[in-house]
């Protein structure tokens, strides 16, 4: 039989929760026996999902971030979902150096980093009701 395991969190926006939401789900993946560049890979991936949900889905006001998590068998599914503000044209948002928000200096690279980092990526949005970022990963058979 398939082995599955999942969790699910939710937290305010707030950015002093990005560090937070990362361990949370570096620790679940934890249980694969990672490498070291599978865990920052995730950890980078989900850092940036959770902050563009603060910054922009929520823009720094008040809300909630939800965070669920599934691993099956190898492959981790990580769903990182705000009922923010929602993104117009997700084509565009995926681009790389595409940032609504030059003026607070962010670079227009979070999601690209999250589609280096992880296998999948699919952005799924709707105006005034919010985004969710779905990605995966598979990680490598351990021979031990
Ligand atoms: P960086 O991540 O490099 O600091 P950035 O956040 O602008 O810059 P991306 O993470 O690639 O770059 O996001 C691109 C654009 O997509 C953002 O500028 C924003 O307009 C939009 N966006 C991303 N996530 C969300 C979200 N959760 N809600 C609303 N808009 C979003
Ligand atoms: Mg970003």
């Amino acid at each position: 039989m398939d082995f599955t395991n999942e969790m699910k969190i939710e937290f305010d926006s707030k950015s002093i929760n990005e560090s937070f939401a990362r361990t949370v789900v570096a620790s679940f993946v934890a249980q694969l026996d990672p490498t070291i560049e599978e865990i920052n890979d995730v950890k980078t991936a989900v850092s940036e999902a959770v902050t563009n949900a603060i910054i922009h889905g929520y823009n720094n006001q008040d809300g909630k971030v939800i965070i669920s998590c599934k691993i099956k068998d190898r492959e981790v599914f990580i769903e990182v979902k705000d009922r923010g503000v929602g993104i117009e044209d997700i084509g565009k948002a995926m681009e790389p150096l595409y940032t609504t928000r030059p003026e607070i200096e962010r670079s227009g690279m979070g999601f690209s980093f999250m589609e280096a980092f992880m296998d999948k990526l699919i952005v799924e949005s709707e105006l005034g009701k919010g985004t969710t970022v779905k990605m995966s990963k598979k990680f490598e058979k351990r021979g031990d």
